[in-house]
């Protein structure tokens, strides 16, 4: 299998193009500084073993092939990593800003209304404690899910399908919001890359 399964992807969008929700200094920062750190450790800790040849989802997906010495670094740094690849392609600077048919659908379904899910899902990233992410997730029995975890969790570790986040981390929004985190969180409604979602929504339910 190619030595480069696990890369840094490229962004889909310049560093700038999310201004003036997230800032160019922010983006780069956490692109070529945290991103690229993740992948940097996680790297090196699957150095030398069985598990260089797998795909970093392919772990997090079944973390009892993870070696008990390793299993922390790879939680937290191989999960980092895939938290930031599956991130940068739900934003984007063309947002529709609503989703689209049938995620829409479902969304209207479960929460009654798009205003009444991005109510919950606000709420859940405000009183998130400390460093991690809010997830709206398709869980197994393809119900939708709005989760809060920890550090670098990664939600497919829980058996979940992912549609959507939000970086809740400092390096995510300090620059620009401080502690501001409402704020950051209103904003993220304007980026939001929802024919992504819809796809990967299709995706999971096909
Ligand atoms: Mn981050």
């Amino acid at each position: 299998m190619s030595e480069n399964i696990n890369v840094l992807p490229k962004l889909p969008y310049s560093y700038e193009a999310l201004e003036p929700y997230i800032d160019k200094k922010t983006m780069e920062t956490h692109h070529t500084k945290h991103h690229q750190g993740y992948l940097d450790k996680f790297l090196k800790a699957i150095e030398g073993t069985e598990l260089k040849k797998l795909n970093v989802n392919v772990i997090l997906k079944d973390l009892s092939v993870v070696p008990e010495k390793l299993k922390t670094s790879i939680i937290n740094n191989g999960g980092g990593f895939s938290n930031h690849n599956f991130f940068w392609d739900i934003l984007t600077p063309n947002s529709t800003k609503e989703p689209e048919q049938n995620l829409k659908e479902k969304i209207e379904i479960e929460f009654s209304s798009f205003e009444k899910f991005k109510e919950e899902f606000k709420e859940k990233a405000l009183t998130l404690f400390g460093s991690g992410w809010v997830w709206l997730a398709l869980n197994k029995e393809n119900k939708l899910e709005i989760i809060q975890t920890k550090n670098q969790d990664s939600p497919l570790s829980i058996g979940l399908k992912p549609l959507l986040t939000i970086d809740l981390w400092e390096h995510a929004y300090y620059l620009n919001y401080q502690n501001k985190r409402a704020e950051y969180i209103d904003n993220f409604w304007n980026i939001i890359n929802w024919k992504q979602a819809e796809y990967l929504f299709n995706l999971y339910t096909k």
